[in-house]
């Protein structure tokens, strides 16, 4: 496929990821299907998923999990007593969690059926939200220039998640899921922040 890719062909693929390491037809895919309970994967089975979206996309996908990234911006005891979600928590699930229908985040939800609401659409996501922040990391180092040879010249690699100097042929490391995912969770934090201090101003 051509790059950049378009949300529909990010669909087609993160299917046929899904199908290829669950050793089902593409047909069988649901964008909304819960991949535990539905598709029956397990963490290895994932982990296959994600290889091959990463090799298809070339993007890289984060190490942590969402939740991990929440609980590291947010502190793990706001969001999580007991195993299970605070209000809280399920508040900002829902703003992490998007592709899935906000009701079925409250709080009381046990951590475990958090992960059973994962679903091939949580992948489109981040991926569409990662090649994104690819495209702009990569017009960003159009203007600087390379670091190596001051350049102008640099493009999406064509095999690796990576770009190119086209006059010196240096590698320049794209931003990686997890730089991403933080800084949008920061971006989040500061929203909160600023919400919560809108209500009590309201409130005094
Ligand atoms: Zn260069």
């Amino acid at each position: 496929m051509k790059y950049p890719l378009s949300h529909s062909e990010v669909e087609t693929i993160v299917i046929a990821a899904v199908a290829r390491a669950l050793d089902r037809g593409p047909e069988e895919i649901q964008l909304e299907g819960s991949l535990q309970e539905d598709y029956g994967a397990e963490s290895l089975d994932l982990l296959e998923v994600i290889f091959n979206i990463e090799k298809a996309c070339r993007v890289r996908l984060p190490k942590m999990t969402l939740m991990q990234h929440a609980k590291e911006r947010f502190g793990e005891e706001t969001l999580v007593t007991r195993g299970r979600l605070t209000q809280f928590g399920a508040q900002v699930l829902r703003q992490i969690r998007p592709e899935i229908n906000p009701l079925e985040f409250h709080s009381g939800l046990s951590l475990q059926d958090v992960g059973r609401l994962a679903n091939p659409q949580t992948f489109v996501r981040l991926v569409v939200r990662l090649l994104e922040a690819k495209e702009e990391a990569l017009s960003r180092l159009q203007t600087d220039g390379c670091p190596k040879c001051g350049s102008h010249e640099i493009c999406d690699s064509p095999t690796t998640a990576e770009f190119v100097c086209s006059k010196c042929q240096s590698i320049v490391l794209a931003p990686s899921g997890d730089v991403i995912v933080a800084s949008d969770m920061a971006a989040m934090a500061e929203k909160f922040q600023s919400a919560s201090a809108a209500s009590l101003s309201n409130a005094n």
